[in-house]
C-alpha cells in the first residue's frame, strides 16, 4: 500500500473530517490501513451481516441493528479517540434514524473539543444521503502505478520462491495497469497455478482476466477488433490526420520534448453506417493501443452523487489503462438534454460538465474518439475547438469511395477480380452508405455460392444493388437533418473531394 495514501487518510482524520466514505471492496486492505493510522485509537466495528465485530479478532460479538449499534458507541469519543468502522451498510444509510445519529456524531466531532470520533464507512457502493453530504468525504484508493505493480509482483515471487526475469517483470507489469492490488494478486495466483511459474506467456492470461475485471466494474468495456486503417474505404482526410497523430503517439516522449502537445482526441460526426465505428477501431490499431468503450448510460445511478462518482471512476480507470483509445459511441444520446430543466437531465448536465472539465484539463494519454449521428441537440460547448483536436464530418461515400469500399469487402472475402467494372458500380450505388455496400457484396457472394458461380461479375453485383434499399431512401429525412445541422458548424470533411459524384 502506498505510503502517501495512508498519509492522506490520516490527514483527513487530523483535519476533523467526521465521516470518511472509503469506496472499496477489500476490507482486509482497508483494515490494515486503518490500523496503521489509528495507533492508540479505540476501534469499534459493525458489519451489515454480522452485527458488532471485534475489530482485532474479527469475531462477531452481538447481532443488532446499525441504529442500536450507533446508540451504543455514540459517547465513546468522550473517553478515547474512537474509529467507528461500518462495513457494507450502504442500504442502512437510507434510514432517517441512522442518518440522524451519524449527523450527531459528525457535529460533536467538529464542534466539541472533548469529543474525538471518526466514522469510516467501507463499501464498494457509494450512497451519500443528502442530509450528510456536507459531513462525508469520499476517499478512493488510487490504483497502483507501474513502479508499485513491479513491487507487488516481486513480493509475490519472493513469497512463492520463484524467480521472474527483469524482462518478464517489466513486460507483465504494464499489462496489469488499471487493476488494484487485490486483483493483481488474484491473477498472479491464477498464472502461477497454471504452470508453477510466471513467464511472458502469462501476458495473455493477464489480459483476459483484466478484461473480466474491467467488464465486471460495469463502467468500461475493452473492445476486441481486427480492423485496421486499410479496412476503411475513403475518408482520406481523416485517415491522413490519424496517421499524423499516430506518429506523435508512438513517439510521445520525443514529441513532447520537442514541444508537441499530446493529442486529445477527435469527434466524428456523420451519416449512419459510413465508417465511424470502424474508424474508432482503426485508430486503436494504428496507435497500437487498447480500445476501451465508455457507455455513459451505464454510469447513471439512483443515489445522490452516484452517477458523478461512477463517471469519475470510469475516467480514472481509463487513465490507469492508458495509453488507450476511449471510445464514446453515440455521444449525442449520452449527453442529450443537457442544459434543459428536469430531474434526469440535471444529472446529465453535471456529468457533461465533469467530462468537459476532464477533457479540458487532461494531460494523460487517453485519446478520445467520440462518434455521433445527430448533433442538433448536442450542447454547443462540446463542439467548440480546443476540446477535441479536430471535428470531422463523415458524409455518404462519394463515387471513388464507393468503389473502394466495394473492393475492400470483395477482397476481404477473396472474391475481387480485375474484370469487375467499378465505374458501372459507382453509377448504380448513388446514395449508398458503407454498410449498404457491404451488404451488397455479402448478398452477391451468397447468391453466387447458391447458384454455383465461381467468379463474381459486374452484373451479379448490379443485381444485388438493385435489390438493396439504400440508406438514402430509407432514412431520407434523417439524412437531410444531419446535413442541415452540419452546414451550420465549423467542421472538416473526412473525405477528399471527388469529381465523380
Ligand atoms: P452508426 O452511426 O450506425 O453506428 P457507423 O458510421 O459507426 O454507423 P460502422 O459501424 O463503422 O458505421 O459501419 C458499419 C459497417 O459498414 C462496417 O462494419 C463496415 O463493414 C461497413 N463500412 C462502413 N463504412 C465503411 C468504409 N468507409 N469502408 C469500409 N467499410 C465500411
Amino acid at each position: 500500500m502506498q505510503k502517501s495514501t495512508e498519509n492522506m487518510l490520516a490527514s483527513y482524520v487530523d483535519a476533523l473530517h467526521p465521516i470518511i466514505y472509503v469506496n472499496h471492496f477489500d476490507f482486509v486492505v482497508i483494515d490494515e490501513m486503518l490500523r496503521k493510522i489509528g495507533n492508540g485509537v479505540k476501534f469499534v466495528e459493525y458489519n451489515n451481516a454480522l452485527g458488532i465485530i471485534d475489530f482485532d479478532t474479527k469475531s462477531p460479538q452481538m447481532e443488532c441493528t446499525l441504529e442500536q449499534f450507533l446508540k451504543l458507541v455514540l459517547d465513546n469519543g468522550y473517553e478515547h479517540e474512537t474509529f467507528i468502522v461500518l462495513k457494507d451498510v450502504h442500504k442502512e444509510l437510507e434510514d432517517t434514524k441512522v442518518i440522524a445519529l451519524l449527523k450527531r456524531i459528525a457535529e460533536d466531532n467538529l464542534y466539541r473539543d472533548d469529543y474525538h470520533t471518526t466514522v469510516f464507512i467501507i463499501s464498494a457502493t457509494t450512497v451519500i444521503p443528502h442530509e450528510l453530504e456536507n459531513y462525508i468525504t469520499v476517499f478512493e484508493l488510487p490504483l497502483p502505478e507501474e513502479r508499485e505493480i513491479i513491487s507487488i509482483i516481486k513480493d509475490f515471487a519472493r513469497d512463492l520462491e520463484i524467480s521472474i526475469s527483469d524482462n518478464v517483470l517489466n513486460n507483465i507489469a504494464l499489462s496489469f495497469k488499471g487493476l488494484n492490488e487485490f486483483q493483481i494478486k488474484q491473477i498472479l495466483n491464477l498464472a502461477y497455478q497454471d504452470g508453477g511459474y510466471i513467464d511472458e506467456d502469462d501476458k495473455l492470461l493477464i489480459l483476459k482476466e483484466k478484461e473480466q475485471f474491467i467488464k465486471k466494474s460495469g463502467m468500461l468495456e475493452i473492445v476486441n477488433f481486427r480492423e485496421t486503417i486499410d479496412d476503411i474505404g475513403g475518408l482520406e482526410n481523416l485517415k491522413d490526420w490519424l496517421q499524423r497523430k499516430a506518429k506523435v503517439f508512438s513517439n510521445l516522449d520525443s514529441a513532447m520534448k520537442f514541444g508537441v502537445d499530446v493529442p486529445k482526441g477527435i469527434m466524428i460526426i456523420g451519416m449512419p453506417g459510413c465508417g465511424k465505428s470502424l474508424t474508432a477501431k482503426a485508430t486503436a490499431s494504428l496507435f497500437e493501443i487498447p480500445l476501451v468503450r465508455l457507455d455513459v448510460g451505464r454510469l447513471l445511478g439512483k443515489y445522490v452523487g452516484e452517477s458523478e462518482q461512477n463517471m469519475r471512476k470510469a475516467l480514472k480507470l481509463s487513465e490507469a489503462i492508458s495509453p488507450c483509445v476511449l471510445w464514446i459511441d453515440e455521444i449525442e444520446k449520452a449527453f442529450a438534454g443537457v442544459g434543459t430543466d428536469g430531474g434526469g437531465s440535471d444529472v446529465t448536465t453535471r456529468l457533461f460538465g465533469q467530462f468537459l472539465t476532464w477533457m479540458q484539463e487532461k494531460e494523460n494519454t487517453v485519446f478520445i474518439v467520440a462518434t455521433a449521428n445527430d448533433i442538433s441537440r448536442m450542447p454547443p460547448e462540446f463542439l467548440r475547438k480546443g476540446r477535441f483536436d479536430e471535428l470531422f464530418f463523415v458524409d455518404l461515400p462519394n463515387g471513388e469511395e464507393r468503389r473502394k469500399i466495394i473492393d475492400i469487402h470483395l477482397k476481404k472475402r477473396k472474391k475481387w477480380n480485375k474484370d469487375i467494372d467499378s465505374i458501372a458500380l459507382i453509377k448504380e450505388t448513388e446514395g449508398f452508405n458503407g454498410a449498404d455496400l457491404e451488404a451488397v457484396v455479402k448478398d452477391t457472394i451468397e447468391r453466387a455460392y447458391i447458384e454455383g458461380i465461381d467468379t463474381i461479375s459486374t452484373d451479379d453485383l448490379i443485381k444485388s444493388i438493385r435489390d438493396t434499399k439504400s440508406i438514402s431512401s430509407t432514412l431520407k429525412e434523417k439524412i437531410a437533418q444531419i446535413k442541415d445541422t452540419i452546414s451550420k458548424i465549423d467542421i472538416k470533411p473526412a473525405s477528399k473531394a471527388d469529381g465523380r459524384g
